[in-house]
């Protein structure tokens, strides 16, 4: 299974049939839609506000329609905002879905006078620029990065709640040569952060999309984590964040065989009340 997808609706590249055909050559008995929801300033990677009831009609349609071979659920990918909480909670189409990926891809710029935010997630260039912000001092900027998790972790949305790719500020990060002496203490915080929140979240995603587009021997968060968050009875999901059908169960076998080498198999607990 998979609830971690996107369709052209935002930025995958195929309509939401063909990820419900794919899924269901996999045998899969559940798929989710997680279409980025708006922000509140203009993204190109995200679904249009005036696309959001086409969006979650059509998905309830193709659900009655399958219902009897695979459970498809309509749902979104929303951003935590470090400032303004969760801005696509007020549509009512977002408030409405039975669970709901939390994730983090900007930090705010703190040398803007309003409210303005620096994207972290994207190409290296976009994080340098962010970076800059920060007066090219990356603990800072990690730090933004931790506050905003630890916020995103500990407010309620009022449905099930997964954590999406915790710890993706590494894939930009890790890339600056002052990041291999914060690595440690970064997973340290991350790992607290995780830690005091348990009761207000479902689910930390162990998300492959690095696997099988970026070629990353790990997903998100990192195997030794992963293998924390387990020993300490954190629930996990594993989701292929996929932007085309052929990705639904990207990295998926990798993953599974570097789990089992680490004694970590076995350990999603999907087994979930949706
Ligand atoms: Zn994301
Ligand atoms: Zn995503």
């Amino acid at each position: 299974m998979n609830l971690h997808t996107h369709t052209t609706y935002c930025d995958g590249t195929a309509h939401p049939s063909d990820f419900i055909l794919k899924a269901k050559q996999l045998s899969w008995d559940f798929l989710g839609f997680s279409a980025h929801a708006p922000l509140p300033f203009p993204c190109e990677w995200s679904i249009k506000e005036s696309e959001l009831p086409n969006y979650t009609s059509e998905i309830h349609q193709l659900a009655e329609m399958h219902k009897s071979e695979i459970k498809i659920h309509s749902s979104f990918e929303i951003d935590f905002l470090d400032g303004l909480g969760f801005p696509s909670l007020k549509f009512e189409e977002i408030k409405k879905s039975t669970y709901l990926i939390t994730s983090i891809h900007f930090v705010p710029n703190p040398k803007a006078d309003e409210l303005k935010y620096l994207e972290i997630d994207g190409t290296y260039s976009q994080f340098l620029l962010a970076l800059k912000s920060y007066d090219f001092d990356l603990k800072k900027l990690l730090q933004s990065f931790l506050g905003a998790t630890e916020q995103m972790l500990s407010t309620p949305i009022g449905c099930v709640k997964i954590i999406g790719h915790i710890d993706k500020i590494i894939l930009n990060a890790s890339k600056t040569s002052e990041f291999l002496e914060l690595e440690n203490w970064f997973y340290d915080e991350l790992f607290q952060i995780a830690l005091n929140s348990t009761s207000q979240f479902d689910f930390i995603e162990i998300n492959t999309r690095a696997m099988y587009k970026k070629g990353l021997s790990n997903p998100y968060p990192k195997l030794e984590f992963i293998a924390k968050l387990h020993q300490n009875n954190i629930p996990l999901i594993i989701n292929s964040d996929a932007h085309h059908p052929s990705e639904l169960d990207g990295g998926y076998r990798n993953l599974h065989q570097l789990l089992t080498q680490c004694g970590l198999k076995d350990i999603e607990k999907t087994k979930m009340k949706l």
